[in-house]
């Protein structure tokens, strides 16, 4: 199928925002380039499917860079890892939607990723696969419901009715994953450089 999506006006769209924006037609591309701004520095990073698929860490830490990422520690180490992640010199995460005006939504279990894309490191790297862009604020949400949450819950064994239903079902129980919903406007002001690398691939979920 054809690639409708204007990936030019996009990236008008974020850099409109502050957000620092690089289109890529490949994820290996991406990669080089995140690597690259990332260079020396420390790095955190957040629950992610894209940065896991395109082994980053894997490449950073083969690089000498120091990694904190609770995906890579053991269970009891994984409070830890989140905390530190926010203290790295680079916070590297996807986002679940990314809006055609240029805002980026997220929902967070945890609040570790909206922690670090609002208040963590004065670097933010995210990178977005084609298959996160949306219309509108209200697909963003749908997109995240129907095609984020329920893998994810089944990913992490939550038995929550996305898991075993595929769809939201708004439910309240403990091991709820959409605690937080927050939508990225534009980079806030402890956020000095915020990259949205967006890549012509369905990448992550
Ligand atoms: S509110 Fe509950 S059922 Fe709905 S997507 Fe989130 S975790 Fe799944």
């Amino acid at each position: 199928m054809a690639d409708i999506i204007d990936y030019t006006a996009l990236s008008k769209a974020l850099s409109s925002r502050r957000f620092l924006p690089e289109i890529y037609d490949t994820a290996e591309e991406a990669k080089a380039a995140a690597l690259r701004i990332i260079g020396g520095k420390s790095v955190g990073i957040g629950g992610s499917a894209t940065v896991r698929d395109m082994k980053l860490a894997e490449a950073l830490q083969a690089n000498g860079n120091e990694v904190s990422w609770h995906w890579l520690a053991a269970k009891e180490a994984k409070k830890a890892a989140r905390d530190k992640a926010l203290k790295e010199d680079v916070y590297l995460c996807s986002t679940n939607a990314l809006t055609t005006d240029g805002r980026l939504v997220n929902i967070d279990g945890t609040g570790n990723r909206a922690a670090g894309m609002i208040y963590g490191p004065y670097e933010v790297i995210v990178i977005a696969g084609r298959n996160k862009i949306v219309g509108s604020l209200d697909e963003a949400v749908e997109r995240i419901k129907r095609y984020a949450c329920p893998p994810n819950a089944r990913r992490q064994h939550f038995d929550t009715p996305c898991a075993r239903t595929g769809q939201c079902h708004d439910c309240r129980i403990s091991d709820r994953m959409c605690n937080v919903t927050f939508i990225l406007e534009a980079p806030t002001k402890p956020v000095k450089a915020f990259h949205v690398l967006v890549v012509k691939e369905d990448l992550g979920l």
